[in-house]
């Protein structure tokens, strides 16, 4: 019997009085929690409740996944609501948040207590409160495919898992291992997450509702662990001895993590560590209250912001011209096969395109595939990938070092030596094959494009596709426009970006671009410190503590010195008399010519490696500090402020000189370009949350103390006498659809 029509759930009630209630809303591609979903779900949980008839239910979906966690928009609108009620009377806007907050958690909870067997039946991935929703099942039952995540991301966003997840999964899986999930916002295959505790059982996805249906029927216990007499919780409570080593592990871990940076590790461990030691409902009590903090805290929304919404938008063609066709991209030519070469291969291969790898000769390109080979090998070691993967991935790649191979390529990559002549040389070599019809884009790191542009026959088809290190693990690659690229070419890289599923961002033509320019701020501030006298280690601890991913030295390392070396003779060749030298060159001169030391590529740099991958700051880099400051006289804040000042000032630079054209990419630019402090939300959002004013002041006192670099440009003046913020004066335009 079918009872229910266009709604987000079906009701179907067997013979047996068994209600399977199917997740299916209508017009979505995957479910989410919505207002909607919790009155609906509310409402059967009072009919199973009260109804006599019915003996038990099973949760499952329709669609594919089986939820993918609540609807963002819903948890922003009521921050928003929370903002304005705040305005006048901010302990009701507060107490009204924390209610609004608890409506989930206090469903969950009706539902474990209706009194009748529950049992999830997870069909797909089970994400956020759609996990949440089956921990307060009484029985977990999922598909067997390895495909399948099961996990709470909440803290990815500035959140944490609001609807009972902080108090369910430790009660079923133990702290630390609940812990080591939530922190990092991960996920679980079935089998793993079987084999935590988190779920029940695996059975093939052709019995998951006959399995349920068996487990209901089996005089099923509708009384979940936690609210029987004499429930343990694995692993012990905090003030057990075993539960006291995870803390001591935990609050390690969590340190190394966060750098204390993150409200929302912070409040997921506290969640835990307090509610482990009280009855359920005052954790759930407990949990709701964190949550209410951090959706009060500027963090979460400046991380929805850009990692979810900005993020969606540009990776679905928010900058991609209209008007023109999807670029058919089958085959595509990578010329140069080092360290960027070999990745921009093996990511397209992987996605399904033809790549044509070229290098001087044969023998260097088929060393650019053996990294393919190496990083699938790496995904077979973890069970994501087959050798039948292998064998395609490497199919896909035709090393050489014949330029008539690229014959048929629809778009060809250079990524050689950042050297002007040699690119101009590879230019004229792949258009003498591919005619000028062919997009031409460059991976140059900070060769201007209108430059390069200038050798190749058509301007208009020449881009630059600038990608990061490691091009397998960075999500971002920056598109610049020179100025005469067209917007066929724009298209055609944006096409391609999407095909190889990472976030582009699209910036105007000038040295450096905006990724570079901003990250070597970063960098240069580092050896300026340096060459201050800062002891090393603390130039290290304070870029780490300003939220960096790594020390600005350690970062110098990963991308090279020598190449460092390179650009700035670049630099210099290019600008001649306006070329303004800093510390960095001496430093830089030192290490590559006088030292021989080129960074992580030849284990040797501002650190040196070992052969096991470990490394540690090579002493000798004392010997480059004309003077040694004492670390007791050193403010690290102020080391921290410096880093972080320097990069967002140099965006606002970028914005002003019309680099960049949209606050989003600022944002997610840089947080996924080169790590700029996620928990900010990016270089703009870490200048709005403190208001331009204040950020003013602080480039003024910087100034003051450490000279003109950090000199407010006219915009950012403008901005604070406005009293206005970057996202309320260049607000993106709506989401266009994808096309
Ligand atoms: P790399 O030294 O690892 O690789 C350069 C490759 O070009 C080498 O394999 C070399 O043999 C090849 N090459 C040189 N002359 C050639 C020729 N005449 N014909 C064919 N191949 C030739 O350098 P890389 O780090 O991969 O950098 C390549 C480009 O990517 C540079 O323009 C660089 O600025 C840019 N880039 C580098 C990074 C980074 O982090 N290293 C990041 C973004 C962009």
């Amino acid at each position: 019997m079918v009872e229910t029509k266009d709604t987000d759930f079906r009701i179907d009630i067997g013979k047996d009085g068994i209600a399977v209630l199917t997740w299916d809303m209508p017009a979505r591609s995957m479910n989410v929690i919505t207002e909607r979903v919790m009155g609906e779900l509310g409402a059967f949980i009072d009919r199973l409740e009260s109804d006599e008839a019915l003996t038990g239910a099973i949760i499952t979906s329709a669609k594919p996944a089986f939820c993918a966690g609540a609807d963002i928009a819903m948890l922003l609108g009521a921050g928003k609501r929370y903002e304005e009620a705040a305005r006048s009377d901010e302990r009701a806007a507060t107490a009204a948040l924390f209610e609004d907050m608890r409506s989930f958690s206090n469903l969950l909870r009706r539902l474990e207590t209706c009194g009748k067997p529950v049992v999830a039946a997870l069909n797909g991935t089970a994400l956020g409160g759609g996990l949440e929703i089956a921990l307060a099942c009484h029985h977990r039952i999922c598909a067997d495919d390895r495909a399948i995540k099961l996990g709470l991301p909440e803290s990815k966003i500035g959140l944490l898992p609001g609807g009972g997840g902080t108090q369910r999964l430790p009660r079923l899986m133990g702290a630390g291992d609940s812990l080591k999930l939530m922190l990092r916002g991960g996920s679980l295959d079935p089998d793993r997450a079987r084999a935590s505790g988190m779920i029940d059982e695996v059975v093939a996805a052709r019995s998951l509702l006959k399995s349920a249906r068996a487990w209901v029927e089996s005089s099923a216990d509708p009384v979940q662990p936690w609210d029987k007499d004499g429930f343990r919780v694995p692993g012990g409570t905090p003030y057990s001895p075993s539960g006291m080593m995870t803390w001591i592990a935990g609050n390690a871990l969590y340190r190394k993590q966060t750098l204390d940076n993150y409200p929302a590790q912070r409040a997921i461990m506290s969640c835990v560590f307090e509610g482990l030691q009280v009855p359920i409902d005052v954790g759930l009590r407990i949990e709701a209250r964190y949550f209410t903090s951090l959706l009060r805290n500027p963090v979460a929304g400046n991380m929805i912001r850009t990692f979810f919404f900005s993020v969606q938008a540009l990776a679905k063609g928010a900058r991609r011209p209209g008007g023109i066709a999807k670029s058919r991209l089958r085959k595509i030519g990578v010329v140069g096969a080092g360290m960027m070469g070999a990745g921009i291969a093996y990511v397209s291969a992987a996605a399904g395109l033809d790549v044509v790898l070229l290098d001087r000769d044969k023998a260097a390109a088929e060393k650019g595939r053996a990294l393919s080979e190496k990083l699938v090998r790496g995904r077979i070691k973890r069970g994501q990938a087959s050798e039948a993967d292998l064998k395609a991935v490497l199919a896909r790649i035709e090393p050489g070092g014949d330029y008539g191979l690229l014959k048929g390529c629809d778009l060809v990559i250079e990524a050689v030596f950042e050297d002007r002549a040699l690119k101009d040389e590879i230019i004229a070599k792949v258009q003498a094959v591919t005619g000028k019809s062919v997009v031409f884009a460059s991976n140059t790191s900070t060769l201007p494009i209108t430059g390069l542009a200038e050798s190749s026959l058509d301007p208009e088809r020449f881009i630059g596709i600038h990608f990061f290190s490691p091009v397998h693990k960075m999500g971002l690659v920056e598109i610049i426009r020179g100025e005469r690229t067209g917007d066929e070419a724009l298209a055609v890289a944006l096409d391609y970006v999407r095909a190889i599923r990472k976030t582009p961002i699209v910036v105007n033509d000038a040295r450096g671009f905006y990724a570079s320019r901003v990250v070597a701020t970063y960098i240069e501030e580092g050896h300026r410190m340096l060459d201050e006298g800062v002891p090393p280690a603390m130039i290290e601890n304070a870029g780490r503590l300003a939220g960096m991913p790594v020390g600005p030295l350690a970062l110098n390392d990963e991308v090279s010195l020598d190449l460092s070396h390179k650009i700035a003779a670049a630099a210099k060749a290019d600008l001649g008399a306006d070329y303004v030298a800093t510390p960095r060159e001496r430093i830089i001169e030192e290490m590559v010519v006088g030292r021989g030391r080129f960074g992580r590529k030849n284990a040797k740099g501002f650190y040196d490696y070992n052969e096991d991958g470990g490394k540690r700051l090579w002493p000798g880099l004392e010997e480059l500090q004309p003077e040694r400051l004492d670390p007791d006289t050193l403010d690290v804040s102020r080391l921290c402020d410096r880093f972080l000042a320097a990069q967002a000032l140099e965006t606002v630079r970028c914005l002003e000189e019309n680099i960049l054209e949209d606050v989003r990419e600022a944002d997610v630019g840089s947080v996924l370009g080169w790590g700029f402090a996620p928990f900010t939300g990016g270089t703009l959002s870490y200048i709005d949350t403190m208001g331009p004013a204040r950020f003013l002041a602080l480039c003024e006192d910087l100034k003051a103390d450490h000279g003109a670099r950090f000199e407010p440009p006219a915009l950012l003046r403008d901005m604070a006498a406005g009293k206005e913020t970057f996202y309320e004066r260049y607000a993106p335009p709506p989401a266009r659809a994808a096309e």
